[in-house]
């Protein structure tokens, strides 16, 4: 016998292991619309031209070196961050920014910092949200509560819910925002809901934490995508935002982004920033540096920058262009209504599929997509978004 004997078989992850049937699918004519990550034309991955220009760039310059990051990261690449983040406006001296291991990281990160540092407050996610969310902000030692997010009934935003919920919450509480791209719905408030959602948690001196997945994603600009937390720091909420450069500069497995919050003055700062390390050095020690070197790189060029955000628009261009073709083909043949699909943004599609019709997707028409009824718009293309528009009608006429 061993000491693991008792040990029992983990439930598998309910997104990684739908990409692992994918894979493991002969059928040819297989979608896999499960995993957020975007694929181009083809349906191959898109390594960015920026991004491979920056890689060029770094493996010419022989002063480059393989040396750890400090705790913290790359300081150049935070502040590239940072100003990529809140613009111009908010001065970097007020801004406590670490990198981080991606968007997870920095939810990690920041829910740990909140446990110890605002201590008894709950932290309230949307419903639904993104599933990793509730996990990493139970494992920080968070009390995970829920607002109303999404109506079911009318395809869209549950602002009335919403606004409740955030007034009923005891005063301080933490309040998970998705910054653009609601994750799984597509669902996001306007401007004008927005400045409704972000008065309300200041009338109940909450916080909000911000996280920032898609910035570029949704709208193609970056900078209109960055409108929601922008605001709130003109209104002096105080804010936690967390970025991934996973999807927007497409860097996925490169694991870079990172964590700050926004601070009252310089000697402030310091103080969270030497906590937010103190945060970090037990659990990894520090970040990878390649992802923040590439990012770095482009955000420090001018021409390169440039050329960055027109590669970002394009792909945000695809995925609204498959959105109206999925919507257009479905509309020809179904009786249903799926303007919804139109009306969301961002990667996915929140298409109010039961779990067993998604289930029939997979079992007779192998689109692999997860049961909630989220399909990954990335994973649609010319040559399958009919036959996708076709199973969608035969499971639900
Ligand atoms: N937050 C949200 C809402 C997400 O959708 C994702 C990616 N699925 C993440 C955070 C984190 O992703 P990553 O750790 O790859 O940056």
């Amino acid at each position: 016998g061993s000491i693991w004997e008792d040990v029992p078989m983990a439930k598998p992850d309910a997104i990684l292991g739908i990409a692992k049937e994918y894979q493991q699918c002969t059928n040819p004519r297989k979608v896999n619309v499960c995993v957020g990550a975007y694929r181009d034309e083809n349906g191959k991955p898109w390594v960015l031209p920026s991004v491979r220009q920056a890689e060029r760039i770094l493996w010419e310059d022989e002063t480059q070196t393989k040396e750890y990051l400090p705790i913290d990261g790359d300081r150049e690449f935070v502040q590239c961050a940072m100003r990529f983040a809140y613009g111009p406006d908010v001065p970097l001296e007020h801004l406590a920014g670490v990198q981080t291991l991606s968007g997870t990281g920095a939810c990690r990160v920041g829910g740990t910092f909140l446990a110890a540092f605002w201590p008894n407050h709950p932290i309230y996610c949307p419903n639904p949200t993104w599933g990793n969310h509730i996990t990493i902000f139970k494992e920080c030692g968070l009390d995970v509560r829920r607002y109303r997010y999404y109506d079911r009934a009318n395809n869209g935003l549950d602002l009335s819910g919403m606004l409740r919920d955030l007034q009923k919450a005891p005063r301080g509480s933490i309040i998970l925002l998705h910054a653009c791209a609601h994750n799984p719905t597509g669902c996001d408030p306007t401007i004008h809901e927005w400045k409704q959602i972000i008065s309300m948690i200041g009338q109940r001196d909450h916080v909000a934490f911000f996280d920032c997945a898609y910035q570029g994603f949704a709208s193609g600009d970056a900078e209109a995508d960055a409108a929601p937390f922008r605001y709130a720091v003109s209104q002096r909420v105080p804010i936690v935002l967390a970025q991934s450069f996973a999807k927007n500069f497409g860097l996925y497995g490169e694991r870079c982004g990172s964590l700050s919050v926004v601070c009252g003055d310089a000697e402030q700062k310091e103080r969270i920033l030497s906590e937010l390390r103190l945060v970090i050095r037990p659990m990894y020690s520090s970040p990878p540096r390649h992802g923040s070197s590439i990012v770095k790189t482009i955000l420090k060029d001018e021409q390169l920058t440039k050329q960055y955000y027109e590669e970002c628009a394009s792909m945000a261009r695809r995925i609204q262009r498959m959105r109206t073709k999925l919507v257009e083909c479905l509309s020809t043949m179904s009786k249903h209504d799926w303007s919804h699909i139109k009306r969301q943004i961002g990667m996915f599609a929140f298409t109010g599929l039961t779990p067993d019709m998604c289930h029939q997707l997979t079992n007779e028409y192998y689109i692999f997509l997860t049961t909630n009824g989220r399909i990954s718009i990335a994973g649609l293309n010319d040559s399958n978004v009919e036959y996708v528009a076709n199973a969608i009608h035969a499971v639900t006429d």
